[in-house]
């Protein structure tokens, strides 16, 4: 089954006398394994579909899918319990926590979800070596490069083995060559784990590495060559 699906996903705000309209019916589909890039205007809407498919805001109308699971009926902590599940999120800025090393940061999501200290710490130390961390285990995010920092955010978000990334300008904050290699090792590891992204970018470019291409008009989803 796939990842991720919305279907007919609907969000409108009210704005004074008028309602914004600002997602339609968002008809989405994400594969195991598959990356998509989300490349739209500021004001299109990427944010808030982004929320919505992380579970963290409910839409107007629609329907959405995390594996097989609809969301429509659940309350507000079965969301919660499936996004901690199913859901791994990565940001413009790392949300790392500074006292902490990037091996326990990585570890953390994983004991708050119930497992053990030294299988979490083998999970983590796998993770950041996968990510060309090896050799960071033990530094604390500030003696980190910005996209070190960010490969740590991105090992946290996948710590859990969620069924979907979803990642909102992950390298915004980053030069153009560090930016690159982020984004390498986020579609590799999108491969190799089976898991599902969706990633908002500004970057063209960057979107040219992800499996598709998608942009948001007049509030419909629009695949991109
Ligand atoms: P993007 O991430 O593409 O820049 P957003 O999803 O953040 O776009 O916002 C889309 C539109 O919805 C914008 O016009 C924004 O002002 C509006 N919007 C977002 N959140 C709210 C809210 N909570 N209340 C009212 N309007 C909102
Ligand atoms: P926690 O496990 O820290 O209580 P949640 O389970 O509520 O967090 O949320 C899981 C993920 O969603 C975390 O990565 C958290 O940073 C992110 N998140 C929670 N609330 C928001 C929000 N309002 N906007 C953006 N991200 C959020």
């Amino acid at each position: 089954s796939p990842a991720l699906h919305l279907q007919k996903v609907q969000r409108r705000y009210a704005q004074g006398e008028t309602t914004l309209e600002i997602l339609r019916g968002i008809d989405l589909t994400l594969w195991p394994g598959q990356s998509v890039a989300l490349i739209a205007p500021s004001g299109a809407g990427k944010s808030t579909l982004l929320h919505l498919a992380g579970l963290l805001e409910r839409p107007d109308g629609g329907e959405i899918y995390v594996g097989d699971q609809p969301t429509a009926h659940m309350d507000d902590a079965e969301r919660t319990a499936l996004r901690r599940l199913e859901i791994g999120f990565v940001y413009q800025f790392h949300h790392l926590l500074p006292e902490f090393s990037a091996t326990e940061n990585v570890m953390l999501p994983q004991m708050i979800r119930g497992l053990g200290r030294a299988e979490a710490r083998r999970r983590a130390e796998e993770l950041l070596a996968f990510l060309g961390l090896g050799q960071r285990l033990s530094h604390r995010p500030g003696m980190l490069s910005g996209g070190e920092q960010q490969r740590v955010a991105i090992a946290r978000a996948v710590a859990n083995t969620p069924r979907v990334l979803l990642a909102d300008e992950p390298t915004g904050n980053l030069d153009p060559k560090t930016a690159d290699h982020v984004f390498a090792v986020l579609t590799e590891i999108v491969r190799a784990s089976g898991l599902a992204a969706l990633v908002a970018t500004h970057n063209l470019e960057l979107a040219r590495r992800m499996d598709r291409r998608v942009t948001l008009r007049d509030g419909l989803l629009v695949e991109l060559e």
